[in-house]
């Protein structure tokens, strides 16, 4: 027993269901055949509809009292709580990932709609002693206006929600465009704030693609600010368009992770670690673990225990609560990652583990957890993002050429160190250019109450999560107000 689905997969513009366009299929990527549903392909002129009524809620959204707004929000929380189970299986059917980190991922969800249902009791501003004897003089921060928010599929609740749920509660309105590979997880987010008694207009919903609504959707008059969470190539391209036109732009991209493994580590945590990093959610997240750098008198026991787990861990249907593995989202996932895994063997690497599809899972588009090593240096896999469950070893010599190498990429997002060393830890949290260090931890995995974003090419360079969400999402307003002659 699942919640229904309203027939064709549609979107939400000034709190109507829409379902004209272009149709495309909902598959469900451990079994292609398995059709969830059929979304309608919104096109420019929704998109400029959906711009419009986010300009128009916006009056009524901003002045309601930030009490009032938190006070949905928390409720779109406690029902996306309730449905989670629903929503998570889904989620599982739809993108891929197991049905364990689908669920936990909705009651992620759910916990950041509370966390800022809670953030609109905070203050939202300072007071200053004036210069002027009858002058009170305070400084607040205010919502920036209509907010597009661009996501992309592989965290399509979680990344929404950190997005969403704080441009609300700072009384932005929303023009939401998530990755089309996600109609059905999107339309989820957006009925629980209806439920939840979110105004019309408030959250507007466009199911499209983003070579078809994209660009009316960063460019438009009506549009303040863009946060948008993707693809290096899509995301720099939209910032030129925003920044051109004097908007805001906020961009989270990919990365190239490292974990450095030092030879005082303990090797069974950073295998496992290195593991959940590398393959869970098949790799396919920005901060996943992807360079693995190890000081070579440990390499041989490392790479034992990292290829042991890799064969160990189960591949297979997201639905099945024993699978560790789901598919990759995607056939043009499987594509590119099988692609990268035969530049490995031209190149000659040596294949420890994994190395293609699970053939036996049938079309399902399943790639084994793999771990490469002897990969040339200037190689293509050491360079670019996979976003497979794809690990590559790299031997070391010492502390130093571990953070050399560790940093010797444009990227810059999250990174791991394994040592029992404090010193050497808080070495490499200082020397690392990344924007999330993990010690003794797997480099993916994020707590919502502190900042997140990349450094480098990983990010725009702001910070998304916790209290830093309020910078992007509001903007001050300075006010002096002489006493004297009001
Ligand atoms: P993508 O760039 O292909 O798509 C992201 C979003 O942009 C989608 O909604 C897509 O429809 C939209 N889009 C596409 N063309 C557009 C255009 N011309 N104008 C406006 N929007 C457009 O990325 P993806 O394949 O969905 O996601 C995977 C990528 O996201 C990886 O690179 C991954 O590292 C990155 N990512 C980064 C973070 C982070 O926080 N740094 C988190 C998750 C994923």
């Amino acid at each position: 027993m699942g919640l229904p689905i309203r027939g064709t997969l549609g979107s939400h513009v000034a709190g109507r269901w829409v379902a004209d366009g272009e149709a495309a299929d909902d598959l469900n990527p451990s079994r292609p055949t398995d059709v969830i549903g059929r979304s309608a392909m919104a096109g420019p002129d929704l998109a400029d509809e959906a711009c419009a009524a986010a300009a128009a809620a916006y009056p009524g959204w901003r002045s309601t009292p930030a009490p009032a707004r938190g006070e949905i929000l928390r409720q779109a929380g406690d029902l996306l709580d309730v449905r989670a189970d629903e929503i998570g299986h889904e989620l599982a059917r739809e993108e891929g990932k197991t049905v364990v980190e689908a669920v936990s991922e909705t009651l992620r969800a759910a916990a950041l709609f509370r966390y800022y249902a809670a953030q609109t009791l905070e203050p939202d501003g300072d007071t200053y002693p004036s210069a002027s004897r009858t002058t009170f003089l305070y400084s607040r921060r205010e919502p920036v206006g209509v907010v597009a928010v661009i996501t992309p599929w592989n965290f399509p609740i979680a990344i929404p929600a950190w997005k969403i749920a704080p441009a609300l509660a700072y009384g932005n309105t929303v023009v939401w465009k998530p990755a089309d590979l996600v109609p059905l997880t999107s339309i989820r987010v957006v009925e629980a704030l209806v439920d939840a008694g979110l105004p019309p207009g408030v959250l507007n919903l466009i199911i499209g693609r983003g070579s078809t609504v994209g660009e009316t959707l960063v460019t438009h008059s009506a549009v303040s600010a863009i946060t948008f969470t993707g693809s290096n190539a899509v995301g720099r391209a939209v910032q030129l368009q925003a920044v051109a036109r004097g908007k805001r732009a906020q961009l989270e991209l990919g990365g190239k992770n490292p974990a450095v493994v030092l030879a005082d580590a303990d090797l069974g945590l950073a295998a496992e670690h290195v593991a959940r990093g590398s393959f869970l959610s098949a790799g396919q997240k920005c901060t996943a673990t992807s360079r693995v750098i190890v000081e070579r008198p440990v390499m041989e026991e490392f790479s034992e225990r990292l290829s042991a787990l890799a064969q160990e861990w189960k591949v297979g249907d997201a639905l099945d609560p024993t699978s560790r593995v789901g598919p990759l989202s995607s056939a043009a996932q499987l594509e590119t990652v099988l692609g990268y895994l035969q530049t490995a063997r031209t190149e000659g690497a040596t294949i420890l583990a994994g190395g293609g599809r699970a053939d036996e899972l049938g079309e399902g588009y399943f790639v084994r957890p793999t771990v490469l090593t002897d990969v040339r240096p200037d190689s293509r896999i050491l360079r670019e993002e996979i976003f497979g469950p794809v690990a590559t070893l790299l031997a070391v010599d010492s502390y130093d050429a571990a953070i050399a190498a560790a940093n010797d990429t444009p990227f810059g997002l999250s990174a791991s160190v394994f040592t029992r060393d404090l010193g050497a830890a808080l070495a490499f949290a200082n020397e690392i250019k990344a924007g999330v260090v993990k010690v003794n931890l797997e480099s993916a995995g994020l707590e919502y109450q502190v900042p997140f974003g990349g450094t480098k090419d990983s990010s725009s360079g702001s910070r998304e999560q916790g209290k830093a969400a309020r910078e992007f999402f509001t903007e001050w307003k300075t006010v002096y107000i002489d006493s004297q002659r009001a």
